[in-house]
């Protein structure tokens, strides 16, 4: 399987930012299929770490659909909060994924932490695994990443999720004051995708 081109591809996601992204940043030539058009709802996501949920996702909707399947478990990891919210990321929206709800907890935890945290520079990254599956087994899997730091208050109305409120390294805006073509560029997907390019 790992040696045969793939020209059909479904991605395994129900987010409509990443799937525009993630679109961007295939080759051309493959024909996509989303998770959206079989109507899928997403599995239960109890893996410990970035890597495995990814998997989950890319075995499940492989298995339902029987397409080769690309998925991606992201989040963001602030050093100050443990490397909150991580793996929960999408959770902190709660169960509408009201991304403002996300940005809000952020700010709660930081001021409950340290109420002098503006003070501070707060590193934070971006973690983008992304993996392929065909059925049960695993044709690839990895990570990208981007380091930046928390904005001291949301700036940007571009993107999606944490984007207001994360400024990468040797830049002054946050993801969601660049155009998105600047942001996918440089982000944690791109960077996975970078990786996982020969296997596609
Ligand atoms: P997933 O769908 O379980 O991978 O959840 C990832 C969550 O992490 C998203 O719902 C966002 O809250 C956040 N996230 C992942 N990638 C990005 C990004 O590029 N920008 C902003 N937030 C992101």
């Amino acid at each position: 399987m790992s040696k045969q081109k793939i020209s059909e591809l479904l991605i395994g996601t129900n987010n409509i930012g990443k799937l525009r992204e993630i679109k961007s940043l295939l080759p051309k030539n493959i024909k996509i299929y989303s998770t959206n058009t079989f109507n899928l709802k997403s599995p239960i996501e109890n893996g410990k770490t970035f890597k495995e949920n990814s998997l989950i996702k890319s075995k499940y909707f492989s298995k339902k659909t029987g397409f080769v399947c690309l998925a991606d478990d992201s989040g963001l990891e602030i050093d100050f909060l443990n490397k909150s919210p991580g793996i929960y990321s999408a959770r902190w929206g709660g169960r509408y994924g009201d991304f403002s709800k996300a940005i809000r907890k952020v700010y709660r935890e930081l001021n409950r932490k340290d109420k002098n945290w503006k003070n501070k520079k707060i590193r934070a990254r971006f973690v983008c695994a992304l993996s392929i599956s065909y059925l049960n087994k695993k044709i690839a899997c990895l990570e990208g990443k981007v380091e930046g730091y928390i904005s001291d208050k949301p700036k940007g109305k571009n993107g999606f999720g944490y984007d207001p409120i994360f400024i990468p390294l040797k830049k002054r805006k946050t993801f969601g004051e660049m155009k998105p073509s600047q942001k996918y560029k440089m982000d944690h997907r791109y960077q996975a995708f970078k990786k996982i390019r020969k296997f596609l």
